[in-house]
């Protein structure tokens, strides 16, 4: 189905800084992004309690794919396990996730950062979750850069926002929040660019911005992480030092 039928209307206020628990939008005329679907959508952090501004700042929401809908083709053909040695294999209900056979299907040309607005494990928990309708590929921890792998590269995981992106690129998630900069640690930023690193020697995407983009990069996109405190600059020397 080709991007045209994807509406970048938002369906929610813009500025909002909050992960991309969103799902992709679906190439499946029946979904009409345009409506507004509070009801079928659910905040990535709902089962652990915060505070009310964070809570009010988390807001995200994921829309609910008729997921039916979408091909399956290649189904079965994977082998469980990650692509990336240094990651721990923590897969995401099938639920959350197209299943592809990338790059054969769909060429892999970027790699799209993002912040959880929830915690690591939580977020694993929600990758886990058949209705939340959402995943990326790696969940890097704040602590220690323990990296977790949810989806296989060679499928589509639900992260952009954006169909046109999830089938193109590579999504890693990292634990924090967009204004609480402490959470971006040495440590995340180190093991996180070794994978992103890895990713782009793999797939052979160029190693700079035009390929290693934010969410907020994605068109259409009304998210804003990995927002203005992730250093850019710092990133991409880490990814070109590896
Ligand atoms: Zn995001």
């Amino acid at each position: 189905m080709p991007p045209t039928a994807v509406s970048t209307a938002p369906t929610q206020p813009r500025h909002k800084p909050r992960c991309n628990p969103q799902l992709p939008t679906v190439p499946a005329p029946t979904l009409n992004r345009g409506q507004p679907d509070t009801e079928r959508r659910s905040p990535l952090e709902r089962a652990r309690p915060l505070p009310s501004r964070r809570r009010i700042l988390q807001g995200t929401a994921l829309a609910a794919v008729p997921y039916a809908l979408l091909p399956e083709w290649q189904a079965g053909a994977h082998i469980p396990g990650p692509d990336y040695p240094l990651a721990e294999w923590k897969p995401a209900s099938t639920a959350n996730y197209t299943v592809a056979n990338r790059p054969t299907t769909h060429p892999v040309d970027r790699v799209i950062i993002h912040v959880t607005q929830t915690t690591y494990p939580n977020t694993l928990f929600l990758f886990g979750r058949p209705k939340k309708k959402v995943s990326a590929h790696y969940v890097v921890r704040s602590t220690d850069g323990h990296t977790s792998q949810c989806v296989r590269e060679a499928d589509i995981a639900w992260h952009a926002g954006d169909w046109a992106h999830n089938t193109r690129s590579i999504g890693i998630e990292h634990e924090g929040w967009v204004d609480q900069p402490g959470y971006f640690t040495d440590v995340m930023y180190e093991a996180s660019a070794r994978l992103t690193a890895a990713i782009c020697t793999r797939h052979g995407i160029p190693k700079d911005r035009t390929h290693i983009i934010g969410h907020h990069e994605v068109p259409g996109t009304d998210h804003t992480d990995p927002g203005p405190h992730w250093d850019w600059t710092r990133y991409l020397r880490l990814v070109n030092a590896v």
